[in-house]
């Protein structure tokens, strides 16, 4: 056998321990007894050790080697190059930083997620402090030991574990962008906010119909229930033990109905992507999604760009008002769709709306890099958020568990992983104005509930494509540009205009 048989062989023994882990991951999030969770930490960490000292190992490294010199003349866009790339990538990241390193920022995430959660509940910043410091501490030590030679911003080493090869000076002037229009944008509505509100989503609506509600959808858009499934939980996720079992969860609330049915929209665009890769790629280093950013714009695509349009609503909102004649059988659907779309300065980034989102992200963006480079000490840094909140969104928080405590993020080392949501954002809409280009009536398609133009078309550009190419090369396939904010300004500028008759 080649080496590059052996080293397949071996990373999809690796691949299986880590898929073993993702089930056991799954279970414990949705179906698990709580009384079992300090086993399943001990069998999740058992077969995290496993799969890391299996990829770090002389032998991987050594197969890798001779992989690379076997593929060297294939050409330079074959898979065969495609996965060795990727594969080292990998290797080299796990094997720069020090074993030591690894296991501080384990064992301190660890702890302080837990520090984090009881003082949120307490509303104490100052029991957090010292553990941000520590974990900024970490991550400044990670970050070296990964290298940034090359921009001199401690944030890139960060940023390229969660988005590969984006830095901060590309997202400084995208985000610059952003929030000079938004923040204008935001003050034009908030002078008509009264104009829009959120009476009909605070109905209470029996959840077991918004499941069946749901399911409906989801069937309609091309989600397999054969390979996939929809379970409950507290924070929903989508999970992937092959690309034939892409799981998806969700969570109910009785008297916020968009809650359930926007969330199984969102990970219904992530469960895409996994489920749409080329088969060749499964159990390889090129059988996922190529980047956080990337995988946030699938998702994101569906909840917003199609689950908040009024196309879809032509076609849904009948029924809807069958499903509950008690709610909805005499509102109008432009009413609905004006609520669903709802523009509303809040102070807690995953309740935020479309226009406001951002604004969320990139106060933490600027808050991060200020902290890494120790522009901003952890003590100020209370004072800063809310400082950016007034100037952003026009409010203050009373309290820091509303402000810089909301967030599991940073307790969990997470720094670095905050701009990928917006990236996702940025993303969805420069995909969706590229595919209603060639789908000439994207609009007409989703009113009808044909979501197979617009499914294939993804399919096709982005999905097949798994970790082939790295992010920046294919937004440049499927768009024929790079990342740019325009086609996101236009969507938001042309959506909010008319709902707030603007
Ligand atoms: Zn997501």
């Amino acid at each position: 056998m080649s080496a590059y048989q052996n080293l397949r062989e071996r990373l999809k023994e690796i691949h299986n321990i880590n898929m073993a882990a993702a089930v056991l991951n799954w279970d414990q999030r949705t179906y698990m007894p709580s009384k079992g969770a300090a086993a399943r930490a001990s069998q999740l960490g058992t077969l995290a050790r496993l799969g890391h000292e299996m990829f770090v190992a002389r032998e991987t490294l050594d197969l890798l080697a001779a992989a690379e010199h076997e593929v060297a003349g294939h050409p330079a866009d074959s898979d065969e190059r495609a996965y060795v790339r990727v594969a080292r990538r990998s290797l080299d990241k796990a094997t720069k930083v020090p074993t030591s390193l690894v296991t501080a920022l384990t064992e301190t995430c660890a702890l302080a997620e837990d520090v984090w959660a009881r003082a949120r509940h307490d509303d104490d910043y100052a029991a957090f402090a010292p553990w941000l410091d520590k974990i900024l501490h970490l991550k400044r030590q990670y970050a070296a030991a990964i290298g940034y030679e090359k921009t001199g911003r401690i944030y890139d080493a960060l940023l390229d574990d969660f988005e590969e090869g984006m830095t901060a000076s590309e997202l400084d002037p995208l985000f610059e962008k952003l929030k000079q229009f938004t923040v204008p944008l935001l003050d034009a509505i908030r002078a008509r906010q009264h104009l829009v509100g959120d009476d009909l989503l605070t109905q209470p609506c029996d959840e077991a119909l918004q499941e069946q509600f749901s399911v409906q959808i989801l069937k309609d858009c091309g989600y397999d229930f054969e390979r996939g499934r929809l379970d409950r939980t507290v924070h929903p996720f989508c999970t992937n033990f092959s690309q034939n079992d892409v799981r998806i969860t969700t969570r109910y609330e009785k008297e916020w109905l968009p809650g359930a049915l926007f969330g199984c929209l969102h990970e219904m665009g992530h469960a895409f992507y996994e489920m749409n890769i080329n088969p060749d790629y499964e159990a390889t280093p090129l059988g996922g999604g190529v980047s956080l950013g990337v995988h946030e714009s699938q998702s994101r695509l569906w909840e917003n760009l199609v689950g908040r349009s009024k196309p879809f609503w032509k076609k849904y909102f009948p029924l809807l008002q069958q499903t509950f004649p008690q709610q909805f059988g005499k509102v109008a659907v432009g009413d609905f769709y004006k609520q669903i779309n709802r523009v509303t300065p809040s102070f807690i980034r995953v309740e935020a709306d479309e226009v406001t989102y951002n604004l969320h992200i990139i106060l933490r963006y600027e808050m991060e890099n200020e902290l890494l480079e120790q522009e901003l000490s952890v003590s100020d840094a209370p004072a800063a958020w809310n400082n950016k909140m007034q100037r952003y969104l026009g409010i203050t928080p009373a309290s820091n568990r509303d402000g810089i405590l909301q967030d599991v993020h940073w307790s969990g080392g997470g720094i670095g992983y905050f701009p990928t949501y917006t990236l996702g954002n940025i993303l969805a809409a420069q995909l969706f104005t590229t595919a209603r280009r060639t789908l000439t009536d994207l609009d007409g398609q989703i009113e009808r509930a044909e979501f197979a133009p617009l499914f294939n078309w993804l399919k096709t550009n982005v999905h097949q494509h798994g970790g082939k190419y790295p992010p920046r090369d294919l937004v440049k396939r499927v768009t024929g540009a790079t990342l740019t904010v325009e086609p996101y300004a236009q969507y938001l500028k042309t959506k909010f205009s008319e709902i707030y008759g603007i």
